[in-house]
């Protein structure tokens, strides 16, 4: 069996391992903030360490990092447990930070006794001034050294609401002089006169990122709390938090830092996102443009293909970006081998045979998936006029033209060969009609000599008495340029793609009458297609998901 090679998250887990820490003992959490939906980047997170729940058969924890009233909702918890669901892992528990709300409070009570902690009575601008340097030291606050009592009574009243915002703070005491500025006394909690999602009013003090997040993975007894990049000088105070607090007969949760997963021509920050959804560039989080889990849901990625890219990539400790053709690949990888194929006609022209019998209709026979022997077959109806792809036909052409020309034959896939006879135009010399003739004993499949005679060219095309006419939306990189993010002159919104949404008629088989939201399917020399939310029996709707080959740039 081929092994595959650790990534330098799992070399951690083995080197404790090894060193004695209990196999029965791991534990792992996917900790979002309700405060957006899901995007490319936490499927990254999401599958590390879903995975190494499913590598360990360790239970992994969805935890809700809701300490922020201000910008979190029900709205949001809901769309990220139907993502985790539908990427196609399950959590041990569903935990929110909030429940650890009177822990907290009491630990932080205990660590003011301690004198590790203070109530600062200064601005947060006051405080920001004496922060110091990294190369000078921080000032002390005059607060800091205020009595034990006098701290305990004013974060008592803090809690009840007998204070206003921003008249105090809670700091923890650690070091004013630390080249660690997150070391210098940091705040823990902060006054918050503000509703939230599911303590209500029972609250008016909320607990800070660096002050919940490490003794929330304590309680749930995480062993291994695994954050992106930026979080790195976060550790000391994440470690000295615990320090204060842990009992040691309990794990101590490790935070260890792996890179942040970006991708090109688009921004993966649940703020930006917001920002896009607020402006109306999109329409909504689920817009098939937006890397979000539930856009590309609608856009037709499969859960599969979202966990091959993240696995395909791995796990890094630097921060790179990801051509997003990368993700593409890894989607039209899977859907090449679900997807049913069906024909649709996209810019379309008319084509008449000639020489087929006026009124008659035929029922083809056709392959539902060439990659899936048990995906069967159906039957498409054949008629004397037809429609094709416009670019499918020129009148004259080269001979790497190997699509319909005048006076050469190409075989109408899973039906005839035909052969261009003359056009039709109308007064600006566009042509209005393609006229063919058939040849009545190369249908496909007949066995007859002249069905297995070469032609060069295949082309797709519907019946146009049968087919259906259907809206697609067809999309273009969200962003111009590859990393918008990270432009230092201008705003990432002045890199947005003005032309990245085009909607056009296309026209179907009728087999495609009664199909439901989020079925995919390939349209045959095109693409794959998924059928939207709005679509419905009476007006069809599908959403480009991706070309057959990657032709951006080209
Ligand atoms: P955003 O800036 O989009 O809000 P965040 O890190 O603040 O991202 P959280 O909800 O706190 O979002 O993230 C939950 C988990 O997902 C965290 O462990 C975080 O490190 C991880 N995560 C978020 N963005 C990425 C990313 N781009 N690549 C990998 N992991 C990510
Ligand atoms: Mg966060
Ligand atoms: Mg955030």
């Amino acid at each position: 069996t081929e092994e595959k090679s650790l990534n330098f998250i799992e070399h951690i887990i083995e080197n404790d391992l090894k060193s004695g820490f209990e196999k029965e003992k791991l534990r792992f959490r996917f900790p979002p903030e309700p405060n957006g939906y899901l995007h490319i980047g936490h499927a990254t997170s999401i599958c590390l360490n879903f995975g190494l729940g499913l590598k360990y058969n360790a239970p992994v924890n969805l935890r809700f990092d809701d300490t922020n009233p201000a910008k979190e909702e029900q709205e949001y918890v809901d769309a990220i447990k139907r993502d985790v669901e539908w990427l196609g892992f399950n959590w041990a528990k569903e935990c929110y930070a909030s429940d650890y709300f009177q822990e907290l409070y009491d630990w932080a009570v205990q660590l003011i006794k301690d004198g590790k902690a203070y109530v600062d009575s200064q601005s947060s601008q006051e405080i920001a001034d004496q922060k110091g340097t990294p190369t000078e030291s921080g000032k002390e606050s005059p607060y800091r050294n205020r009595s034990v009592d006098e701290s305990l009574e004013l974060f008592e009243k803090m809690k009840n609401g007998d204070v206003q915002e921003g008249e105090h703070v809670l700091r923890a005491k650690i070091n004013m002089a630390s080249t660690n500025m997150l070391m210098r006394d940091p705040v823990m909690y902060r006054v918050l006169h503000k509703n939230h999602h599911r303590t209500g009013d029972n609250w008016k003090i909320y607990p800070m990122y660096d002050w919940a997040h490490g003794e929330s993975d304590y309680v749930e007894q995480v062993s291994h709390s695994l954050c992106t990049l930026e979080f790195l000088p976060h550790r000391e105070l994440y470690d000295w938090f615990l320090e204060q607090i842990y009992d040691t007969s309990k794990v101590r949760p490790k935070q260890r830092e792996f890179a942040r997963r970006n991708l090109s021509h688009t921004v993966v920050s649940k703020r930006k996102l917001l920002k896009l959804v607020q402006e109306g560039v999109v329409n909504g989080w689920d817009d098939p443009r937006m890397p979000t889990i539930s856009g590309m849901k609608r856009r037709g990625y499969t859960p599969a293909s979202i966990r091959n890219f993240a696995d395909s990539i791995g796990i890094a400790k630097r921060d790179n970006i990801v051509d997003v053709s990368h993700l593409e690949f890894c989607v039209r990888e899977d859907l090449n081998k679900i997807a049913p194929r069906v024909m649709a006609v996209l810019d379309p022209v008319k084509l008449i045979i000639t020489n087929y019998p006026e009124g008659k209709e035929e029922w083809l026979d056709a392959e539902n998936n060439p990659e899936d022997e048990h995906a069967g077959s159906r039957k498409i109806p054949f008629s004397k006029e037809l429609f094709i792809e416009r670019e499918d036909f020129k009148e004259e052409a080269n001979r790497k033209f190997f699509r319909l020309t005048l006076g050469k034959e190409v075989r109408l896939k899973n039906a005839y060969i035909i052969e261009g006879q003359s056009v039709v135009k109308d007064e600006s010399g566009n042509i209005t009609e393609i006229h063919c003739t058939y040849d009545p004993d190369s249908r496909s499949g007949s066995g007859t000599e002249a069905s297995q005679r070469k032609v060069k060219g295949t082309l797709h095309w519907v019946s146009i008495q049968h087919a259906i006419p259907a809206e697609i939306r067809v999309y273009d990189r969200l962003f111009l340029t590859e990393s918008p993010d990270t432009d230092k002159e201008k705003d990432f919104m002045e890199h947005i793609n003005p032309d990245s949404l085009q909607i056009t008629e296309g026209f179907l088989e009728p087999s495609l009458k009664n199909v439901k939201p989020e079925e995919v399917f390939q349209f045959q020399r095109i693409g794959y297609f998924a059928v939207d939310k709005e679509s419905s029996e009476s007006k069809l709707v599908f959403n480009k998901t991706v070309g057959l080959r990657d032709s951006w740039g080209s």
